[in-house]
């Protein structure tokens, strides 16, 4: 055995405890570490060493190099993208996945897939989903689109009488796929899945919403002489907006459409009363996306996947023609996703949802909404910010009110990173460059509300 490696297998539980010390350190620092850090350039990449320096000298010139540059992207005062942070439990959870280091997909050595189903199993009961729908964990919301739009994909097939997974896009007729505000991931499963980018057919939106007209959907959907895909939005990312997902299971009684539901984070609406209604009618969808890196707060990568038809999931992602299809064999997690092998990702999600229970959850997405809420409040209120939209869950849009340009919103953005307090995106919203703060951080408190609005009132007044 290398000299290095027989050396660090006889020291890894004094290693082990010194990388507990390095991430209690890093965890101790996000209350204070810079939220964000541009990665200036020029990196000096060191060559490859011919005889490796050992765990403990390898941390250690991590630390050294690399540790001043990560974000507090963790912490309580990153509010760019929708970005969650790990709770405890799923950070034991995540650790011990990697000391197990278990293949979840092969299901004939290990109990591992009945843990990923029991977590399974409890993100139901968290969604107010039905049993009918079957999960899996992927790695994000991305992948978890590209699934479900593969399943629409079949099922359109079925009906021009051709196997897609089996025969292949040559085989059926174009056909239409019909959003509003569909996430810019969506459109990247589209060209994954050869249905291109440019395949969705807009469908208006209400008067000052990002929400589908659902009335003019149903035009649409008069029009068509065969079965289309609907992709909906639960939860928009700039103003949380929710197309009216009643209203489309309604028209799904009358029209034969696939409704694709992406609800990456906004699928946590159902953890609380307050919010549940924004969901009425989500039983519906045929497939439904939700992220587990956002609000669940596990570490990257975890998301899930949801279908009401698992044996179009298998026919597009089954990987052998050794498995012949039944779904209530229970077939191996190799056959249900783009992964053949796959990490014990459940395990982070399963603790978390044992540690914290649903009031947890429900107190995490109510102080998170509670927070967008002052913020907003905050905005709407002063002189030197514009809100954009109500807000209506946990993000605000925004801008300074003297209307900057996108490269001017993107050199105010510039300098709230380097400030370091806090870190918020940009986006454009009906046309108008514009700000986004999303509150999905656990750790978030009013005191980490407060440096948010100083920080954004001291560095617009600079500019
Ligand atoms: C974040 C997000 C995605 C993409 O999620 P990843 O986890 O980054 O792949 C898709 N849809 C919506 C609505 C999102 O908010």
């Amino acid at each position: 055995m290398n000299q290095q490696l027989k050396e660090d297998q006889q020291n890894q539980p004094a290693l082990l405890t010194t990388a507990v010390h390095a991430a209690n350190e890093f965890l101790d620092s996000l209350a204070e570490r810079k939220a964000a850090v541009f990665p200036h350039g020029p990196y000096n990449y060191t060559d490859l060493p011919e005889t490796g320096l050992g765990a403990e000298a390898a941390l250690a010139q991590f630390r050294t190099r690399y540790e001043a540059g990560l974000a507090g992207s963790a912490g309580p005062r990153y509010f760019g993208f929708v970005t969650g942070g790990s709770t405890p439990a799923s950070l034991v959870g995540d650790w011990l996945a990697s000391a197990y280091d278990q293949n979840p997909a092969a299901d004939e050595d290990s109990n591992a897939p009945q843990v990923e189903q029991e977590a399974i199993h409890w993100l139901r009961q968290l969604f107010g989903l039905p049993d009918s729908f079957v999960g899996t964990f992927v790695s994000g919301a991305t992948v978890s689109n590209f699934v479900g739009l593969a399943q629409a994909r079949e099922w359109i097939g079925r009906q021009q009488g051709v196997n897609v997974a089996e025969d292949g896009l040559w085989a059926i007729r174009p056909f239409p796929i019909l959003a509003a505000t569909p996430h810019s991931s969506a459109k990247k499963a589209l060209a994954m899945l050869g249905l291109g980018r440019q395949a969705i057919t807009p469908v208006p939106t209400l008067p000052n919403r990002e929400a589908m007209d659902v009335a003019a959907l149903a035009e649409i959907l008069a029009t068509l002489d065969q079965p289309a895909v609907v992709i909906a939005s639960g939860g928009t990312v700039n103003t949380v907006d929710f197309d009216d997902l009643a209203a489309l299971a309604e028209l799904k009684q009358k029209y034969n459409f696939w409704l694709h539901l992406d609800a990456a984070f906004g699928g946590f609406a159902a953890c609380s009363p307050q919010f549940a209604h924004l969901l009425t009618g989500q039983e519906a969808a045929d497939s439904i996306t939700i992220d587990a890196h956002k609000w669940l707060n596990v570490p990257y990568d975890s998301a899930m996947t949801f279908t009401r038809h698992p044996e179009l999931q298998l026919t597009a992602f089954q990987n052998s023609a050794v498995y012949l299809g039944d779904v209530n064999e229970n077939p191996s997690l190799v056959h249900w996703t783009p992964q053949n092998s796959r990490r014990f990702r459940a395990l982070p999600a399963w603790m978390t949802l044992l540690a914290y229970g649903r009031s947890g959850y429900r107190d995490i997405v109510e102080r998170n909404c509670a927070q967008a809420r002052w913020l907003g409040e905050q905005i709407e209120h002063s002189e030197q910010f514009r809100l954009l939209a109500p807000v209506r869950l946990n993000c605000v849009c925004f801008t300074p009110a003297s209307n900057p340009s996108l490269p001017q919103i993107q050199e105010f953005l510039a300098s709230v990173r380097d400030d370091g307090r806090i870190f918020l995106t940009q986006t454009v919203y009906q046309g108008q460059p514009a700000i986004r703060a999303a509150f999905s951080n656990w750790q978030t408190e009013q005191r980490d509300l407060e440096i948010c609005w100083d920080a954004l009132r001291e560095l617009v007044s600079e500019k």
